[in-house]
């Protein structure tokens, strides 16, 4: 096989595994003749999403390289698929969850709050992008299984794409998303109980092609239910993060939020508080009362017997609400928006903390 036509080739990334086309088993037979090249290039499933992009991804490649280029465009076997299946999945077996085995490099966070509209899934995707920008390879687990919306936030309107039983997550801002909004039609409600919700969240682990993640962050319903406790199993080495806004009436139910992971083994990463004041002209007002956060942080630290911190206080921001609704998280879209810094310092402040002391009794007793 050509080296000339392999090395330009590698230069070719396939957009939803984010690797080069050559490391796939994507490139078939190539023909050089002279200055002269024809190419195969195997897509992973027939219809595959990303054909027109791969397709003129090589035509470009080979082009920077020859004078004239032929490219065909086919289908992997099923042999075929299932080598490159097997490569995805590291070799590991059907079925298994890679972030429940011993040794996994992945900080899983879970996002929590005790009620809806504190900004959860807002702060959720945020917090995503802005690891990602910061150099994190990051997925993000949309479990609010009835309340969905981080496709919305994310702008996300394609599917995954699925070779055979592995599901190939979008990916936005660099972002692998999975969310339940994927496979209902039509904003149809989800009214799954116990064991449905069981089965659906530990296929979103089991079943999509996350690869190696530095961190997944994970949206979690809204308050205390089986969606938290099914992922606090399967995610055995998970910590939370609980979002409340300031007033004490919210905090009250925050509070409860977070110790229900703790009951399910999660350590407590830490609070953020949203919508925390609106400034104008340099004047702070705290249109939702003040000190939730801290409230929900003190009490947590008393109920966990570890220190839980205050990661942060994020304004209440109209660029954000706006950019929200368009699809476009304001970490990306506006990063001098004084709530996307104030997001983009909590995720540097959260990828500076080791794993496993997250929330975590250190086991020192203070003299
Ligand atoms: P939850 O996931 O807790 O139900 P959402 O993330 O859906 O909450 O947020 C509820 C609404 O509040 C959305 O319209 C969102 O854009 C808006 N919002 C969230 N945080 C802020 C903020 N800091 N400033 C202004 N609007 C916000």
């Amino acid at each position: 096989m050509s080296e000339k036509a392999l090395a330009a080739l590698s230069s070719v990334i396939d957009p939803e595994l984010r690797r080069p086309i050559t490391e796939l088993g994507m490139v078939g037979d190539i023909e050089e003749t002279g200055n002269s090249v024809s190419a195969v290039i195997k897509l992973t499933i027939v219809g595959c999403p990303a054909a027109q992009a791969i397709e003129r991804d090589v035509t470009s490649a080979l082009q920077g390289v020859y004078d004239a280029v032929q490219v065909t465009m086919t289908t992997m076997s099923a042999e075929e698929r299932d080598v490159l299946k097997a490569q995805l999945r590291g070799n590991k077996p059907i079925r298994h969850n890679p972030f429940a085995v011993e040794g996994s490099l992945t900080k899983v966070l879970f996002v929590g709050s005790g009620k809806g509209g504190v900004g959860k899934s807002t702060i959720t995707a945020n917090l995503a992008v802005a690891l990602a920008k910061q150099g994190h390879n990051v997925g993000l687990l949309d479990a609010d299984i009835f309340g969905y919306s981080i496709p919305g936030i994310m702008g996300i309107e394609s599917r995954p794409t699925k070779v055979d039983e592995l599901m190939l997550p979008p990916i936005s801002h660099d972002v692998r998303v999975i969310s339940i909004g994927f496979f209902v039609e039509d904003n149809k409600p989800v009214a799954w109980r116990g064991p449905m919700l069981h089965r659906a969240v530990e296929q979103f682990l089991t079943d999509v092609y996350w690869s190696d993640l530095d961190f997944l962050v994970v949206d979690l319903p809204p308050g205390t239910g089986d969606v938290a406790i099914s992922l606090g199993q399967l995610l055995p080495g998970a910590s939370s993060i609980v979002i409340t806004t300031p007033q004490a009436a919210a905090a009250t139910v925050a509070e409860r939020s977070g110790a229900i992971g703790l009951q399910t083994g999660q350590g407590i990463l830490g609070v953020i508080e949203n919508m925390s004041y609106l400034e104008i002209d340099g004047n702070r007002h705290h249109i939702f009362g003040s000190g939730g956060g801290e409230a929900v942080a003190t009490r947590l630290s008393d109920i966990s017997g570890a220190p839980v911190k205050l990661l942060g206080q994020i304004p209440i921001s109209e660029s954000l609400r706006e950019a929200s609704d368009q699809g476009r998280p304001i970490v990306a879209e506006n990063p001098e928006d004084p709530a996307a810094k104030a997001i983009w310092d909590i995720a540097t402040e959260i990828a500076a903390i080791p794993r496993g002391l997250s929330g975590k009794k250190l086991g020192i007793n203070p003299v």
